[in-house]
């Protein structure tokens, strides 16, 4: 008989033989709150929903209840504006979520601060662009303000999302100048994908959402792994302590790429809202099962070299590990 015959002799053999396995300590759960708190499920993203500044508690007390360390905040506001300095604003939406969660949860919950222009420009662009070329210096340096502004208000831990050159650097800078040395950067790198769609939807407060902008300006062409791996060097160079990965499953090879290159770095994979749907939807037509091939994509990004992974199936996926659901 051959070994590869005799290590499948029982699937408690098997189960011993795994080298790693997903947990709920690799989880991190996005939530959307929303100023004007509305809640409701959101349409794009079927089975998620809207939260309030005051009822957002409540799913982060089943998020530590389920085992799962993290959380990352998308703020929805009421209303942008053209250069997106609403970001800035004294007391602002944002502020109002770090500073009520970090009291009631501490060390509890990580809260990570997804950091973007987008969530304050009336465009909804990631980036400042003029004349279609990217303003990484001008947008790097708006990052590093709200960064510290999030952190001073109780972000653990900040996740740029625009994929400026640079913007690494400006926030690390800007942060450690104003005594937050301790908060770790948590950078996105992005291919330019047609998997954001139902987020950006979700996020969205235009009738005509993202019109005019051309993302792949500023993140990485699907097909070339080069352009994708030299923003990743050129992130970690600026102090990148932690990769995400976005979207996940169509980017196995750059998270295996990413983690032999660079072994010591934390890799999250982020399973966006459209990979969300390719399960969902066709689940829900009894087309595919939804809960084996949640966990066989999950466990595929694991091994890819996935140190963590951000879910909208976070919640379910603890409770499956757990055997309740
Ligand atoms: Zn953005």
């Amino acid at each position: 008989m051959d070994l590869t015959t005799r290590i499948k002799k029982s699937r408690s053999l098997i189960r011993l033989l795994r080298p790693l396995e997903l947990t709920s300590n690799d989880l991190i759960y996005p939530i959307f709150i929303r100023e004007d708190g509305k809640k409701f499920e959101i349409p794009s993203i079927k089975g998620q929903r809207y939260y309030s500044l005051k009822d957002c508690s409540e799913v982060c007390k089943e998020i530590i209840e389920l085992g799962i360390p993290s959380v990352m905040i998308f703020g929805v506001l009421k209303k942008k504006n053209a250069d997106g300095s609403v970001a800035l604003q004294k007391n602002g939406f944002h502020t109002k979520i770090f500073k009520k969660l970090k009291r009631e949860f501490g060390d509890n919950l990580t809260l990570i601060s997804n950091v973007c222009l987008c969530d304050y420009t009336s465009s909804e662009s990631c980036v400042y662009m003029e004349k279609g070329k990217v303003l990484n210096r001008k947008t790097s340096e708006m990052l590093g303000k709200i960064s510290v502004i999030h952190a001073e208000a109780g972000a653990d831990v900040i996740a740029p999302a625009a994929m400026a050159d640079g913007q690494v650097k400006y926030i690390r800078a800007a942060l450690d100048e104003t005594g937050f040395e301790d908060v770790p950067i948590m950078s996105y790198i992005k291919t330019d994908s047609c998997l954001f769609k139902p987020f950006f939807k979700a996020m969205s407060i235009s009738k005509t959402p993202r019109k005019g902008i051309d993302s792949s300006k500023f993140r990485a062409d699907i097909i070339n792994q080069k352009m994708f791996m030299a923003k990743v060097d050129l992130d970690i160079r600026e102090g990148a302590d932690i990769i995400i990965v976005k979207p996940a499953i169509t980017n196995l090879d750059l998270i295996l790429l990413t983690k032999q290159r660079y072994p010591d770095i934390p890799i999250a994979a982020y399973q966006v809202s459209g990979e969300y749907s390719m399960i969902k939807v066709p689940s829900e037509k009894g087309y595919l099962d939804e809960y084996p091939l949640l966990m066989e994509t999950l466990n595929s990004i694991k091994r890819a070299g996935a140190d963590m992974i951000l879910t909208y199936y976070a919640l379910e996926v603890a409770k499956l590990l757990k055997g309740e659901t």
